[in-house]
């Protein structure tokens, strides 16, 4: 795995978009390249691609499984789920949800995957390793909202501010950290958070579309070597579901409004920028300063883009061609990193 992969999802047409039904508007090209046929001569090459047909287990296999682990063996990671709204992020992410806001076991995303993979293996770690292990998790569940923090354990307005420890990790003072002992606890707290989230959208007339929502969980594991020395190893590994990647209207929008729509877009770019730079210092010639601060977003996931971590993008689009600009610009989006 490398230190920045790029995956990119096609979701299917939805049933209430079937009598619109047109062929759909991308080419695959081979596994691991594709076009738009309206931009034939934009060619876009992922590690890999996830069509219409690609079943939740499968994306799972491929993007999540080796992510978790890195994790386990001291890297930090993150998964960002990146794409227009509707275009299948949370989907990937956390799954699918039925008319009772329950979410459907067989096609639970990438978010419960990893929860249940991480702690089957920490089971096989500790059965399976000659001397004593102790594992210990803790989870933390935030959202970014117009460039504030809020923590979504707590369904009230509290904004938190993102510091900087001794040893310059970030982190949002004050945010809930549970401890987390099996992927039960940690799916728990999921969905806990994602009814806070709605609570407080309805409270703030917000819109989740337009948040950056983090699942962050951080693992300890301390092994009892040999010679009776402890070794301890940190990592933190972040699930984030993006806020929508579409242009917002600033048109007939002044004040907060305006204000909103500028600060929805800021950790989009911030993030892309932030991800040109780290692939631009793979080549010495051009290396550059990495901004960190210029959005909440990028600060709070400071320690988990490069260095010793490893990120993941999943790039969703839909298969509509009155998507084919947005979609253009989320794989042109992607394509900044290689
Ligand atoms: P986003 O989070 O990007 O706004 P959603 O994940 O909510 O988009 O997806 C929009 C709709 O499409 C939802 O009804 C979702 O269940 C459905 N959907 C998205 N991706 C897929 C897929 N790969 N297979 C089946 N349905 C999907
Ligand atoms: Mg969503």
């Amino acid at each position: 795995m490398a230190n920045i992969n790029i995956y990119l999802r096609v979701r299917p047409l939805l049933p209430k978009n079937q009598q619109v039904s047109v062929a759909p508007s991308i080419n695959f090209l081979s596994p691991t390249c594709v076009a738009l046929k309206s931009f034939p001569k934009e060619v876009f090459n992922f590690d890999y691609i996830a069509d219409q047909t690609t079943p939740q287990n499968q994306v799972f296999e491929i993007v999540g499984k080796t992510m978790v682990d890195k994790v386990l063996s001291g890297y930090n990671g993150t998964i960002f789920a990146y794409g227009q709204t509707g275009s299948g992020k949370t989907f990937t992410m956390q799954g699918k949800y039925s008319t009772d806001n329950r979410l459907d076991f067989d096609l639970r995303g990438l978010i419960p995957r990893c929860f249940e993979y991480l702690f089957y293996k920490i089971e096989t770690l500790k059965k399976t390793t000659a001397y004593p292990v102790h594992v210990s998790c803790q989870a933390s569940y935030i959202e970014i909202y117009n460039e504030t923090v809020y923590d979504l354990m707590d369904s009230s307005k509290t904004p938190y501010q993102l510091r900087e420890d001794q040893s310059k990790n970030v982190f949002a003072e004050g945010v809930t950290k549970k401890p987390i002992n099996n992927s039960a606890d940690a799916l728990q707290m999921l969905m806990h958070g994602i009814s806070n989230r709605s609570v407080r959208e309805t409270e703030m007339n917000s819109q989740s579309s337009r948040s950056h929502s983090v699942f962050v969980l951080y693992v300890e594991i301390k092994h009892n070597e040999k010679d009776g020395c402890i070794k301890t190893l940190h990592s933190k590994f972040n699930l984030v579901d993006l806020a929508g990647s579409e242009r917002q209207k600033t048109t007939r929008v002044s004040g907060l409004q305006l204000k909103e729509a500028a600060n929805i877009n800021k950790g989009l770019s911030a993030l892309g920028k932030v991800i040109n730079s780290l692939a631009d210092n793979r080549n010495e010639l051009k290396r550059s300063f990495i901004n960190y601060r210029d959005s909440k977003l990028t600060y709070l996931l400071k320690d988990s883009l490069g260095g010793n971590s490893i990120t993941t993008f999943i790039a969703t689009v839909s298969p509509l061609t009155v998507c084919d600009n947005e979609s253009l610009s989320t794989m042109r989006y992607m394509q900044r990193t290689k």
